[in-house]
């Protein structure tokens, strides 16, 4: 069974199920992404599938070991983190200290070292000895934003999970659906913010600020795609509090945090009217004039607020 979802992550939830039903592992995984704060979340739930007594699932209420391990004041794990920049050999030799026990509470010894390319080279000279050491209950997790950085002796003895850069997979998405590239999104962005924001504005403004770089109907068309993805991203932040298409995006989360649910479902309606109307041999200049206006006025509470 699969208890373990890592979301966005495909490898990595495999790896971690694999490890939680089996029980076999590598001595030492290298967790290799763009984000840090991912990497250190995940580092986490990765040291708690390789330590938790009971088989870990996800909100692992069996045992108390996994919340010791969350704030870090569980003594079978240790972090280290680079301090100004550098991990020193003397961190490494009092980790090889603290770890010459058996595991006694866990499943395993398990030690977490971020920032991995930030080894100096006698501290990855004593860690090199570590990891050659035979000792079958002791796990290395390293995580790096760069690995070409991090010492050739160090990686190639780690099984290396590169991680999906999130942010670029969502806008990827958009991107494929839209046919635009990422400078035209963020053009089609911030128009739809300056519509939002100040309607009149956008109506003085669009020929210079939008028509200059949407001058084709399939180009408005992909625009309007875009507006959508964006609208119903809304719509996802307003019920279920997670954005599908744009990330974390706070123009977004603010159409969220302006309109009902009815409103913003309304806005989505009317574009894909006017995708649609874009089909037929409309005039481009009154089309976005109608457009700009016909969703500001969704905005200005001409509906019956749900
Ligand atoms: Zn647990």
């Amino acid at each position: 069974m699969n208890d373990i979802v890592i979301e966005n992550q495909p490898i990595l939830s495999k790896l971690l199920n694999k490890i939680n039903n089996s029980l076999t592992m590598s001595q030492a995984y290298m967790l290799v992404g763009n984000n840090k704060e991912e990497l250190i979340k995940n580092s986490i739930t990765f040291a708690k599938v390789l330590i938790c007594p009971e088989k870990y699932d996800q909100k692992c209420s069996k045992c108390n070991i996994c919340s010791r391990i969350s704030s870090n004041t569980f003594g079978e794990m240790k972090i280290i983190n680079p301090i100004n920049g550098v991990i020193k050999k003397d961190e490494i030799l009092t980790l090889r200290d603290s770890f010459q026990i058996k595991s006694i509470e866990g499943r395993n010894l398990v030690y977490i070292i971020n920032n991995a390319e930030t080894l100096n080279s006698s501290a990855a000279n004593s860690l090199l000895k570590f990891l050659e050491e035979p000792q079958s209950n002791v796990v290395a997790i390293f995580t790096t934003t760069n690995l070409n950085k991090v010492y050739n002796t160090i990686s190639s003895r780690c099984q290396i999970i590169k991680l999906k850069d999130c942010n670029k997979l969502q806008i990827n998405f958009v991107k494929t659906v839209s046919g635009l590239d990422e400078e035209k999104i963020n053009i089609t962005l911030d128009f739809l913010f300056l519509i939002e924001n100040n309607s009149q504005k956008a109506l003085t403004l669009f020929k210079s600020i939008f028509l200059n770089h949407f001058d084709s109907k399939e180009l408005i068309k992909s625009s309007l795609t875009v507006m959508l993805l964006a609208y119903k991203d809304a719509l996802n932040y307003k019920l279920f509090k997670k954005m599908d298409y744009f990330k974390n995006e706070t123009g977004i989360k603010n159409i969220s945090n302006s309109y009902s649910t009815k409103e913003l479902a309304k806005k989505v309606k009317f574009i894909l009217e006017n995708i649609s109307k874009l089909e037929y041999n409309v005039n481009v200049l009154l089309f976005l004039c109608n457009f700009i206006v016909g969703i500001g006025e969704i905005a200005d509470g001409k509906d019956n607020r749900s």
